[in-house]
């Protein structure tokens, strides 16, 4: 069968494609320009016919993915703006073209989508996580992160551009969940909520400072971004990219999954923990690993914060996650193959 994977061109989601043409799938990726399709088009050679890629420039002009979403039977809508330069305009950097753009693919869907039985929203932890609340505790697919979308009805465009980042995907969650409910689609919907995602990058990079927005925290980290100080480090919680591509690829054709959210976690981590793996980690040059402060090794185990249970994905959606250390280590090394690239 054939799959619809919107914004293609992405970290996340050119994982999501090379596993589904794995399984045999046959994907069609939307992409914002010609270039970004030919990179994925000799990305997945191997694959001939079994990637094709269309252009929808404006996640939000209406219509975009009137023909991408024909004949299709599912659809995983990845794309959405992650990166926190709001240049005073969070509304229209983040907000509008997160939920403007969900609500616009699911209309695409709706009217001419007529084989799309299932379509999977990538959401985010940014949707679950309410900072406001006191820490510590596990969070999971029952709690919404109430903050945000407050700040962004208080704040409008003086809402910081991190939280506007978290509102938008809490509310394009919301959005996608409201859409289904109220046109009563005949395809039903499953989101896909992890936190930060890391692990190999083999997305286009044309340099490190164009990294995306996640593993750019590693290659920072190698470049002097923490110091001593900055150890032991509460870093939130992780997730390895192949796992949150498998959960994508899945909960497709999961019956169970249908109607439901997925937190895609692997527990919290610090930046003791990380330096624990990069510090000593002989694959990367040397100036990289004397960039990573050592701290007190074992330390990161003190650290108190939040956690977020991805235990239902491994349940239903039979994810086994990689390890921290596998994680960071494949991280490192696809940064040593950018690098090497130039
Ligand atoms: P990337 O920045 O690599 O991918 C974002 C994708 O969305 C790209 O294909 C990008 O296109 C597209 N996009 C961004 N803004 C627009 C826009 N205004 N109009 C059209 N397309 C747009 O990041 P990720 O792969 O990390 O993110 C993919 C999804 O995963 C997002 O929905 C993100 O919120 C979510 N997510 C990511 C996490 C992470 O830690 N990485 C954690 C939780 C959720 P282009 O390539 O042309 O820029």
């Amino acid at each position: 069968s054939k799959v619809l994977v919107t914004g293609a061109s992405g970290y996340i989601a050119v994982w999501v494609v090379l596993q589904l043409l794995e399984r045999g799938y046959k994907v069609r990726g939307t992409v914002r320009s010609e270039d970004k399709g030919e990179y994925l088009k000799e990305l997945f050679k191997e694959y001939g016919d079994g990637f094709e890629f269309v252009i929808a420039e404006d996640l939000e002009k209406e219509g975009a993915f009137d023909e991408a979403v024909k004949g299709v039977d599912a659809v995983l809508h990845t794309a959405s703006p992650f990166h926190f330069n709001v240049e005073g305009d969070p509304l229209g950097k983040l907000i509008n073209p997160a939920v403007n753009g969900t609500n616009n693919v699911l209309n695409s869907i709706h009217k001419h989508g007529d084989k799309v039985q299932r379509v999977v929203v990538t959401s985010s932890y940014a949707a679950i996580l309410d900072s406001t609340k006191p820490v510590p505790q596990t969070f999971t697919e029952e709690d919404w992160n109430e903050s945000s979308p407050a700040n962004v009805e208080k704040l409008g465009n003086r809402q910081e551009g991190s939280d506007a980042y978290r509102a938008s995907k809490t509310l394009a969650e919301r959005a996608a969940w409201r859409f289904v409910k109220e046109k009563g689609t005949r395809f039903d919907l499953v989101t896909i909520n992890p936190p930060l995602v890391l692990g190999p990058a083999i997305h286009e990079v044309h340099s490190p400072d164009k990294l995306n927005t996640s593993v750019a925290n590693i290659w920072n980290l190698f470049h002097g971004s923490k110091s001593d100080g900055d150890l032991p480090g509460p870093a939130g919680c992780f997730v390895d990219v192949r796992d949150v591509a498998w959960a994508h690829v899945e909960s497709l054709s999961n019956q169970e999954a249908g109607g439901q959210r997925f937190g895609c976690s692997n527990g919290k981590w610090s930046w003791q923990d990380a330096s624990d793996v990069l510090s000593v980690y002989d694959r990367i040059p040397e100036e990289w690993r004397k960039s990573v402060p050592v701290g007190k090794r074992g330390g990161g185990r003190e650290v108190v914060q939040n956690d977020f249970d991805g235990s239902k994905a491994t349940r239903v959606l039979g994810v086994k996650y990689h390890s921290l250390k596998d994680c960071l280590e494949a991280t490192a090394d696809s940064l040593v193959d950018l690098e090497q690239r130039g």
